[in-house]
């Protein structure tokens, strides 16, 4: 148990996917007036260095957060071809960013001012976590708990928010985000967002998943619960977004679910003929209850998501939709 660790695998493709639609579904929900519950079950660190031991001997945001400025158009104020560091493709015009992904830059543009003010990917050294998008979108009113399990993360974590002098709009427990969640649903103001993102280290991660979104739509039907799931060759991976749609429609409650593929799934051989692993190939997220304009945010970012982080013909995506 717990040798996971999100530092090495803070801005991958999937961190892209679920933190482009997590801002999305956080300016929506903060627009309004009433005060809204933010519970993120599995919070992980908060922050991440982009250029700490563990991001950098995964590499996994080389075909993330780094990749996505290969062909992005540069961000605004930054000269178009300052990705000294990224390696350059030969694409003629640079794509420019749909909203929800404009979206996802400046928030890195804000945590790092030199990335901000360069647009060089070079001086993008810190990577912000669920808990930090998350935080940024709240007004006085709302409120966001976070639970992480693992004792180092929690630290960091605790550490994290502490730096923003938050007081009490932000709460941080050790504690399990499964069990948890129970104890806030009903929301005070019966307005809320749970983000629920294992590691899915332990198979019986999935079957949690489920138990635990069929009991906080028991406790609390209109909440907007967003499930992040990796797509891999595992019956219990492919039954999660089955069983998710299951309890939405049993509910009678919208949903939408959205899968980004980067690759193919299939295993190789090296030069040596050893045996090389894809690698994580694709992630989903399934949204219940998501407002009405995720739907649209969604279909103009997968495309560029495709475009931008596609790693061979099998990069795809697909948008579901129901209730
Ligand atoms: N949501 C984070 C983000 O987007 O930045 C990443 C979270 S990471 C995928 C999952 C985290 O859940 C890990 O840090 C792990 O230690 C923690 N964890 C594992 N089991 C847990 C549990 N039952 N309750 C709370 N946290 C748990």
């Amino acid at each position: 148990m717990f040798s996971y660790r999100h530092a090495f695998h803070a801005g991958n493709h999937a961190d892209v996917l679920k933190h482009t639609t997590l801002i999305a579904l956080m300016k929506y929900l903060t627009q309004k007036d009433t005060a809204l519950t933010v519970i993120d079950t599995h919070a992980g660190a908060g922050l991440y260095r982009l250029d700490g031991d563990y991001t950098e001997t995964s590499g996994e945001a080389k075909d993330g957060v780094f990749r996505l400025f290969q062909k992005a158009e540069a961000p605004a104020g930054a000269p178009a071809a300052a990705a000294t560091s990224v390696k350059k493709t030969k694409l003629a015009a640079p794509i420019v960013l749909c909203p929800a992904l404009q979206a996802y830059v400046d928030i890195l543009r804000g945590l790092n001012p030199q990335f901000a003010e360069s647009g060089n990917p070079a001086h993008l050294k810190i990577y912000p976590g669920s808990p930090f998008i998350e935080q940024q979108f709240l007004s006085g009113r709302d409120k966001l708990k976070l639970f992480e399990l693992h004792p180092t993360d929690y630290k960091s974590l605790s550490g994290n928010i502490e730096q923003l002098s938050v007081g009490r709009q932000v709460a941080v427990a050790r504690e399990d985000g499964f069990e948890a969640l129970k104890t806030f649903l009903p929301p005070p103001a019966r307005r809320a967002m749970v983000l629920c993102d294992p590691s899915y280290e332990m198979k019986s991660d999935y079957g949690r998943v489920s138990v635990c979104m069929a009991d906080a739509l028991k406790r609390f039907a209109t909440g907007t619960y967003v499930v992040w799931y990796p797509v891999i060759p595992r019956p219990e991976a492919h039954d999660l977004p089955r069983k998710l749609k299951t309890l939405a429609v049993k509910a009678s409650r919208s949903w939408l679910n959205a899968v980004l593929t980067v690759k193919s799934s299939k295993l190789t051989t090296d030069e040596a003929g050893d045996v090389v692993r894809p690698g994580l190939p694709a992630s989903g997220m399934f949204i219940i209850n998501p407002p009405h304009t995720l739907k649209g945010e969604l279909q103009l970012a997968l495309p560029q998501m495709v475009a931008l982080l596609g790693q061979d013909r099998n990069a795809s995506f697909t948008l579901e939709h129901g209730g």
